[in-house]
């Protein structure tokens, strides 16, 4: 059998990386990991449990008693949470935003970066985050940096909120990712950063099936 490698996507929102990572994991065999999903799913518990995104001790004793599973419904990936499924909930624009304030708070990622870890240590995992190929993994074999303009990324998000029937209005979908990645970028722990030896992929003028083959390439390459 193939080496089962650690393969690490890091980017901006928007940039296509959900897509590509449930589509590389799908042709590899691999596990999807979206460890963006696992930062909302803290906000959305801390929002419902009113606590304030400052205080380091809720948020903590909140992380302990979280457990996050992602589970496959057919094509469906579901995110569950102690149990409860909140594919949908964590995904709406406030706790977007709520999710890039709780995400610079240090015990929130040192949390994360734990459960993280554990999971994908054994490899055979695609992760899919900011900070994966800089801090979770830096010896993953696999590093790709995913970027995109910041108009083209904020139409996709725009897309994507149109088909699940939110109501949305596109200069203010563009002007929320801003918004999300100057607060990812210029956060003091692990912000927003390209690993140095990460493969860059600019895919403003690139379909998904031209990304995805340019991965698949790599991979195979790095699996040998
Ligand atoms: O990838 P997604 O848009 O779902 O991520 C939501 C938010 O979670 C990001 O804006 C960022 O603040 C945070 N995040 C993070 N580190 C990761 C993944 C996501 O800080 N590895």
């Amino acid at each position: 059998m193939s080496n089962q490698l650690i393969v690490a996507i890091d980017g901006p929102s928007g940039a296509g990386k959900s897509t590509l990572s449930k589509a590389l994991a799908k042709q590899t065999g691999y596990t999807n990991i979206d460890t963006g999903a696992m930062y909302r799913s803290v906000a959305l518990l801390a929002k419902r449990q009113k606590i304030d995104i400052e205080d380091g001790k809720a948020l903590s004793a909140l992380c302990a008693e979280l457990q996050i599973e992602f589970v496959r419904d057919g094509e469906v990936e579901k995110v569950l949470v102690n149990g409860e499924d909140v594919s949908r909930q964590i995904r709406t624009p406030e706790v977007s935003l709520l999710t890039a304030k709780i995400a610079a708070q240090p015990v929130v990622r040192e949390a994360m970066v734990r459960m993280q870890r554990q999971m994908g240590e054994a490899g055979g995992v695609v992760l899919e985050g900011r900070d994966i190929g800089t801090v979770v993994f830096p010896n993953a074999q696999v590093k790709f940096f995913l970027s995109a303009t910041a108009e083209e990324r904020g139409r996709r998000r725009y897309e994507e909120l149109r088909a699940k029937g939110g109501e949305v209005d596109l200069l203010q979908t563009i002007s929320e990712v801003e918004e999300r990645d100057a607060a990812d970028c210029a956060r003091e722990h692990a912000p927003l950063k390209r690993a140095a030896d990460a493969i860059d992929i600019d895919s403003t003028s690139m379909s998904i099936e031209e990304v995805l083959d340019f991965m698949l390439q790599v991979i195979t390459k790095r699996q040998d």
